[in-house]
C-alpha cells in the first residue's frame, strides 16, 4: 500500500522527534511492503519566520490532499521568543487552532498507557499502579463551553459573565460513532462521562450515546458522572478502555490521566474528522529547554505514528509491531533522560529511534 503523509516537523524538539517517527515508519514500510511518501510542510514558529504567518493556505491544501498528517510540536519559549511579541492571531499556536479548524478535526484521541517498566513514575499507590492501565480518552474538540456564546456585562450594577454550553444531536452522534469505532479496535468497552444530574446538554449527550450504542452490540457501554470519573481515574484506572466525553470535561480528565502515566514524552495523540483522516502528534509541547540537543523522548511521536497506522490506514498488525517494539525497548532497559532511572541504559533521541526500528 502507498500512503501520502503530510509532515509538519514544527519547532523546538519537533524536527528531532518527527525524524525518529518517520525512521520507524520507513522500517514498517520495508518490513510489511508499504511505501510512505512524505511532504514536508511548515507550521508554527518556523512558518512565521519563513512566511510571516503561522499557517499558510498552501500548508492547509497540502494537508487536505494527503492521507494523514504527522506533526511534531509548535511554539517556542513563551517569555523569550520574539514569536510571542506578535498579536495572538499571528503566534505559533494560532496555526494549531487554524489547522484543526480547517481540517474539521472534532475528535481528540489520547491514549494513556502505564507501561509496567515505568510504573515507578506513576504517582499513585503501588497497589494501584502495579495493575497498570491502558485507556483512550476521546474528547469532543469543537463544541461545548469553549465555543459557545460568551459575554461579560453589567447587570443591575454588578459585573456578570456568561458562557454557554451548546451541543447538537449531530455533534454528539459523530463523536459517539468515533468512540464506538475505536472501541471495536480495542477492548470493546466505552465509558461515557457526563453530568446528567445537572445539565441539559448531558441529558441529550446520554440519550444520543445510548442510541448509537445499539449499533455496536459487541461493545459494553457504561455511563459515569464526571465528578465520580475524576475519582475513579486515581482509584481504579484499570477499569477504563475508551472514555468519551465533551470538550471541557475531556480537557480536564485527559490532563489528570496524563499525570498518572508519568512522562509527557510517552503520550501520543490524534485528532480526527468523520472520515479516517487524522492529525497525529505527541501530547507534549516543543520543549525549548532541550531542543537541538538530541535529548528528547521520541516515543510519544512514534506511538502517534502507530495510531496513524491503526486508525487512518487500518494497518493493525503494523501498529501492533510498533507498539510492541516500544514495549520491548523499555523492557530492555532503554530510556531517554526524561524517563531515566537507576540501572537503565540512557539513550539519545536518535538512539531510541534506532533501537525501536531495530526491534520491528
Ligand atoms: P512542553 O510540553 O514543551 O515542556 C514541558 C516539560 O516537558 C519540559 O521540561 C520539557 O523538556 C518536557 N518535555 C516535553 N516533551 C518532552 C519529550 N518529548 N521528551 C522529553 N521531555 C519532554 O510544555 P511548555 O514548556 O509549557 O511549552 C513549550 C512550548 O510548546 C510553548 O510554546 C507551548 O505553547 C508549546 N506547546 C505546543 C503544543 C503543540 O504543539 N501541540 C502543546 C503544548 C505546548
Amino acid at each position: 500500500m502507498t500512503k501520502n503523509i503530510a509532515v509538519i516537523k514544527g519547532d523546538g524538539i519537533g524536527p528531532e522527534i518527527v525524524t525518529e517517527a518517520t525512521k520507524v515508519l520507513d522500517k514498517v514500510g520495508d518490513k510489511f511492503g508499504h511505501t510512505f511518501n512524505y511532504t514536508q510542510l511548515l507550521m508554527g514558529g518556523c512558518s512565521i519566520d519563513a512566511n510571516g504567518v503561522p499557517l499558510t493556505e498552501e500548508t492547509i491544501a497540502a494537508c487536505k490532499s494527503s492521507d494523514a498528517v504527522l506533526m511534531g510540536s509548535i511554539g517556542g519559549d513563551t517569555t523569550t521568543s520574539p514569536w510571542y511579541k506578535l498579536p495572538p492571531n499571528f503566534r505559533p499556536e494560532a496555526g494549531l487552532l487554524g489547522i484543526r479548524k480547517a481540517l474539521g478535526l472534532f475528535a481528540n484521541l489520547r491514549p494513556c498507557h502505564l507501561y509496567k517498566e515505568l510504573s515507578g513514575a506513576c504517582p499513585l499507590k503501588t497497589e494501584i499502579s502495579s495493575k497498570g492501565f491502558d485507556m483512550l480518552i476521546m474528547r469532543e474538540l469543537t463544541g461545548g463551553l469553549y465555543f459557545g456564546e460568551r459575554k461579560t456585562e453589567e447587570v443591575n450594577g454588578v459585573m456578570t459573565a456568561t458562557d454557554t454550553l451548546v451541543y447538537s444531536e449531530e455533534e454528539i452522534r459523530r463523536i459517539a460513532v468515533k468512540a464506538f469505532d475505536v472501541a471495536m479496535k480495542r477492548r470493546k468497552k466505552v465509558i461515557s462521562v457526563d453530568k446528567v444530574n445537572v445539565l441539559d446538554s448531558s441529558r441529550l449527550w446520554r440519550k444520543v450515546i445510548t442510541e448509537v450504542a445499539k449499533d455496536y452490540p459487541e461493545v459494553t457501554l457504561e455511563h459515569m458522572l464526571v465528578d465520580n470519573c475524576a475519582m475513579q481515574l486515581v482509584k481504579n484506572p484499570a477499569q477504563f478502555d475508551v472514555m468519551v466525553t465533551e470538550n471541557m470535561f475531556g480537557d480536564i480528565l485527559s490532563d489528570e490521566a496524563s499525570m498518572i502515566t508519568g512522562s509527557i514524552g510517552m503520550l501520543p495523540s490524534a485528532s480526527m474528522n468523520e472520515t479516517k483522516f487524522g492529525l497525529y502528534e505527541p501530547s507534549g509541547g516543543s520543549a525549548p529547554d532541550i531542543a537541538g540537543q538530541n535529548k528528547a523522548n521520541p516515543i510519544a511521536t512514534i506511538l502517534s505514528a502507530a495510531m496513524m497506522l491503526r486508525y487512518s490506514f487500518d494497518m493493525t498488525k503494523e501498529a501492533d509491531a510498533v507498539e510492541s517494539a516500544v514495549s520491548k525497548a523499555l523492557a530492555d532497559g532503554c530510556r531517554t533522560g526524561d524517563i531515566m532511572s537507576e540501572g537503565m541504559i540512557r539513550l539519545s533521541c536518535s538512539e531510541m529511534g534506532d533501537k525501536i526500528s531495530e526491534l520491528i
